[in-house]
């Protein structure tokens, strides 16, 4: 018999994948504590006054495109906007912006979608037609946790037959620059080479999530989806601890299972060798992706796209045709720095009036720039604004830069300012971090690593958190008295 006052379980770190694994667990009756280094909790999803008092800036995500779909959301919509997590979705989910005032969209439906796209729209429809037509089973394949036949065969395999290549050969179905250059500007999220197997996927998974959820922001930062999901965790008996930084497993009571919402590698520096050996050896392999070099701006007034639709639109895509994007992010994965850089700009303050004074908006774009660069890329980033914008820099009221060393400062997850868990490559999609076939699991009972890290990978979805959280319960249930 365990001691009466042993803990079930801990928790290290409050991200979106650390509270959800807590939700799961504390929901199946069990005594469950987090741990957070920082004194607030929420990791990619923070929000903070980072430029002037009044203006509400989320440090890491805005875009909570995951929200509306993601299963373990999805079966709590109505108490997170219970709890003050209301979804704010743009009439224009994202927008491409070109040379010469035009931009290219993709809007609530793949008709209003492919028929922009003029000469394109049929094989638009072919594309995108089928996949959004069963989006929910598409979704919940491709945030399944664990390998398993997928609900929806056909889906999966359409999906798949398109995605498993690359977002150029992706490109070459189209002829128009709008189309081509839509399709660089989603599949960049990816944060690969658009030549490279899969970069296709990342795209066309990502557009059906536009047209399925429209890419929402939360009403008033994203911290409000923590501070929903902290209550919810309360209301079950969990307990949260913030400013407790963790470096070793005596900085945290005995718990039947331990499990981290961290990196890999702090997992191996907490744990140690309490991690078997060729376990640790895998994680030692296991690829940084590139950082991300951010902006976040207090603007007087709203971003003066040339185009009309970037300026109904909470995500704008940046870096003109798809060659212009595809050569920015090839730049990158050569260690370069890209002189006229793919960014992703995001204003929420085109949905939600509460993120700033009257009239004033926020605003953050990031690029993608080698792992641990410290090269300060404002200029190049609002060059790239100015391109689309005119007189953009005439609104600025303030401005903060983060760098990818420093946003591993705000975050140790973010490791050289990696901000996706690890490289996005086809292995390492499919066996993340290691190659296991629960990859939750750690090889040391009771162990378990829950954060971007695991499938099914970066995001604000929770559904890392939920797969391990399901080992847990397997494992406990097995050793009896989950
Ligand atoms: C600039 C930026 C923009 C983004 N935009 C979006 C977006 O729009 N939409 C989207 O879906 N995703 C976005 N993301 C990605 C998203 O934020 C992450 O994928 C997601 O937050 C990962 O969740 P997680 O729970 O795995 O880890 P995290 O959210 O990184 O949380 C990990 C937590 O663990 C804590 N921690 C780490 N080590 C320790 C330790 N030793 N002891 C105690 N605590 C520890 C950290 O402080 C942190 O709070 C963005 C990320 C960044 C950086």
């Amino acid at each position: 018999m365990p001691p009466p006052d042993l803990l079930d379980v801990a928790v290290v770190g409050s991200g979106p994948n650390g509270l959800a694994a807590a939700l799961e667990l504390a929901r199946a009756g069990l005594r469950v504590e987090v741990f957070e280094a920082r004194d607030s909790l929420g990791g990619g999803c923070r929000t903070q006054e980072l430029t002037l008092p009044g203006f509400r800036h989320d440090v890491c995500s805005t875009i909570q495109s995951m929200v509306p779909l993601s299963p373990f959301f999805r079966g709590m919509v109505t108490d997170l906007e219970a709890r003050g997590a209301r979804l704010l979705t743009p009439s224009v989910a994202f927008a491409h912006a070109l040379d010469g005032g035009r931009a290219a969209t993709v809007t609530a439906t793949v008709d209003s979608t492919a028929r922009a796209l003029g000469t394109d729209r049929s094989a638009y429809e072919r594309l995108m037609g089928p996949l959004v037509a069963d989006a929910t089973g598409l979704v919940a394949g491709v945030l399944a946790p664990i390998r398993r036949p997928p609900s929806s065969p056909v889906t999966m395999a359409r999906f798949a037959a398109a995605g498993l290549g690359s977002a150029a050969r992706l490109s070459r179905r189209f002829t128009t620059e709008e189309a081509r250059a839509l399709v660089a500007g989603v599949c960049a999220h990816a944060m690969l080479p658009l030549d490279q197997a899969l970069t296709a996927a990342f795209g066309i998974f990502l557009t059906v999530t536009a047209h399925q959820g429209g890419w929402p922001v939360i009403e008033g930062g994203s911290d409000r989806l923590i501070d929903a999901l902290a209550g919810a965790l309360r209301d079950e008996g969990g307990l949260t601890h913030t400013g407790r930084p963790i470096h070793h497993l005596a900085d945290l009571p005995v718990a039947r299972a331990t499990l981290f919402d961290t990196s890999p590698a702090m997992m191996v520096d907490i744990a140690g060798e309490r991690l078997p050996s060729g376990y640790r050896a895998q994680v030692a392999r296991f690829r940084r992706g590139p950082g991300v070099f951010k902006l976040d701006w207090a603007l007087s007034g709203p971003v003066p796209w040339l185009a009309e639709e970037c300026r109904r639109a909470a995500t704008v895509h940046l870096g003109g045709s798809f060659d212009d994007v595809a050569s920015a992010e090839e730049d990158v994965a050569r260690g370069r720095h890209a002189a006229r850089p793919y960014c992703i700009v995001v204003q929420a303050s085109v949905v939600d009036a509460t993120r700033a004074p009257a009239g004033q908006h926020t605003l953050w774009a990031y690029c993608h720039v080698p792992n641990g660069s410290q090269v300060d890329m404002t200029s190049r980033i609002e060059d790239q604004i100015e391109r689309f914008a005119p007189g953009f820099r005439d609104l600025v009221l303030a401005r903060v830069s983060t760098n990818a060393v420093e946003a591993e400062q705000h975050n140790p997850n973010y490791l050289g300012g990696d901000i996706a868990g690890g490289a996005g490559t086809l292995r390492q999609t499919l066996f993340r971090p290691t190659v296991r076939w629960n990859p939750y699991r750690t090889g040391a009972p009771g162990l378990y690593l829950c954060s971007a890290s695991t499938p099914p990978g970066a995001g604000v979805h929770g559904m890392c958190g939920v797969g391990a959280a399901r080992a847990v319960l397997a494992d406990l249930t097995r050793r009896g008295g989950a």
